[in-house]
């Protein structure tokens, strides 16, 4: 179980304050060169690390966290502060939806929607006591693998009932738009793009004209997130680079 316990060390403070910084120019520099003018939000992935690290980011000012293990999340959400809007990044096993709707979490966003009957599960049940909407992304898996989350990019069917239903029929949910992780392999190539980037835009482009929505892109991490920016990022998820490495899963 990661420690709940909400103390930290001045000098862990600064320390993360230092590598979110750090993180917060480069975009400033990748922005800059590539003259892009969209906002880019700055997502820490908090996963697997104490709640006090999020205590000490939460009092530099920070207002958003991603999460990956429903419990830990839970956990996490029902001693931090409740205005905390929390991501759920991880891979959502189909009896998830409905833990995430437990009421300990205030503000939330999925991004990690992969099919039509976990969006319905999703929006079943939303018990936050401000009846506040669920934002959803919908997980690409772009790169393929089989061990990956997310809906094939040939299924387009259902990624358009997907978000049919969130637009037309859900009454807990807001759409966000399109989440991706991309293979370690395209992520650490030399090329000029990143084919796992590039067919997320491109899907984007698609849903927008068909549905008249402009899609938020969720892509880049921290091995890859100047690229995802230069390629049309508009939110990218950090771990490693701002809290530093992470423990193994217990
Ligand atoms: C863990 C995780 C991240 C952060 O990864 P880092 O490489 O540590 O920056 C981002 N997105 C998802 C979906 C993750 O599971």
């Amino acid at each position: 179980m990661t420690d709940l316990n909400l103390t930290y060390t001045l000098e862990r403070q600064a320390e993360l304050i230092a590598n979110y910084n750090s993180i917060l120019s480069q975009i400033q520099t990748t922005i800059q060169t590539n003259q892009i003018s969209r906002p880019i939000q700055l997502l820490p992935v908090s996963k697997l690390k104490p709640a006090s690290d999020i205590q000490a980011l939460y009092d530099f000012g920070l207002r958003e966290f991603g999460e990956n293990y429903t419990q830990e999340l839970i956990g996490k959400a029902g001693v931090l502060p409740k205005d905390i809007i929390w991501h759920f990044i991880g891979g959502l096993q189909s009896s998830k939806p409905k833990d995430l709707n437990s009421g300990s979490i205030e503000n939330l966003i999925v991004e990690t929607i992969d099919s039509l009957k976990k969006v319905k599960k999703l929006d079943e049940n939303r018990n936050s006591a401000e009846d506040k909407k669920t934002g959803v992304y919908v997980q690409i898996n772009t790169s393929e693998e089989d061990q990956k989350y997310g809906l094939a990019l040939d299924n387009l069917e259902e990624i358009e009932s997907i978000i049919t239903f969130i637009l037309k029929e859900s009454k807990n949910l807001e759409l966000h738009g399109l989440m991706t992780i991309g293979s370690f392999l395209n992520s650490h190539a030399e090329g000029e793009e990143n084919e796992d980037f590039t067919k997320l835009v491109n899907l984007k482009k698609q849903l927008d004209a068909k549905f008249g929505v402009d899609l938020k892109l969720s892509m880049g991490m921290s091995s890859d997130f100047k690229q995802a920016i230069k390629q049309g990022s508009s939110e990218i998820r950090v771990g490693t680079d701002i809290f530093g490495s992470r423990p193994p899963r217990a």
